[in-house]
């Protein structure tokens, strides 16, 4: 586990959700004190925040849909955007996207069920970024096995307590965790819990251009 050099380390709540900058180098590990709790994540490159995680390059350009320690998130525009770097689990989902009202409403029948991508819309308001801008996310501990003969569906999550995944920038990134509400399916395995967060301080050199 890559401990030395915390600039922040706290325990996200259930349903909670929070954006931070990383530098290029910086990690934020993700720890599921309990087990099956699901964190949804999404990022941006920075300064340019149109560019945004891609679901689809990323499955692309790693050739498979179970992303795990060697693999990277990309952008729409193939940036490496997160490597992932540490991960005691081994099953993660990159196709479901997110949980959201308008989804739950025809899955479930209920009105105004507060989702990740509400959660999301509220994180990453401060920078100037809206419901649009929102893309498809990157679910740490989910688990949406593809059968062969192509169905897919959402059970329980592998994850037990104490397990962790931890990404790295590999240029600036904003990026937001939610701790994923979703209560109306497995996702979650029944019951809403805390995630812990854990943020590698920036190094003086990290982020900064090479002289050319
Ligand atoms: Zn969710």
């Amino acid at each position: 586990m890559i401990t030395s050099g915390l600039a922040e380390d706290f325990v996200l709540a259930p349903a909670r959700c929070v954006a931070r900058t990383l530098r290029r180098g910086q990690t934020l590990r993700i720890t599921d004190l309990e087990g099956q709790q699901v964190a949804d994540v999404i990022a941006f490159a920075l300064p340019d925040l149109s560019d945004r995680l891609w679901p689809s390059t990323t499955i692309r350009l790693n050739g498979t849909v179970y992303l795990t320690t060697g693999h990277t998130l990309y952008s729409e525009l193939s940036r490496p955007l997160l490597s992932i770097v540490e991960d005691t689990c081994g099953r993660h989902d990159i196709l479901a996207g997110s949980c959201n009202a308008e989804i739950d409403k025809i899955r479930y029948g209920v009105d105004d069920h507060r989702g990740c991508v509400e959660n999301f819309v509220e994180a990453i308001a401060p920078w100037g970024l809206g419901r649009p801008d929102v893309p498809m996310s990157f679910n740490a501990f989910m688990n949406c096995p593809v059968e062969p003969d192509g169905s897919w569906s959402i059970v329980e999550p592998a994850s037990r307590a104490g397990d962790y995944i931890t990404l790295r920038a590999v240029t600036d990134v904003l990026v937001a965790v939610s701790n994923c509400p979703q209560d109306l399916n497995p996702c979650n395995a029944g019951e809403l819990k805390p995630l812990r967060i854990a943020v590698s301080a920036a190094s003086q050199s990290q982020g900064e251009e090479k002289p050319t």
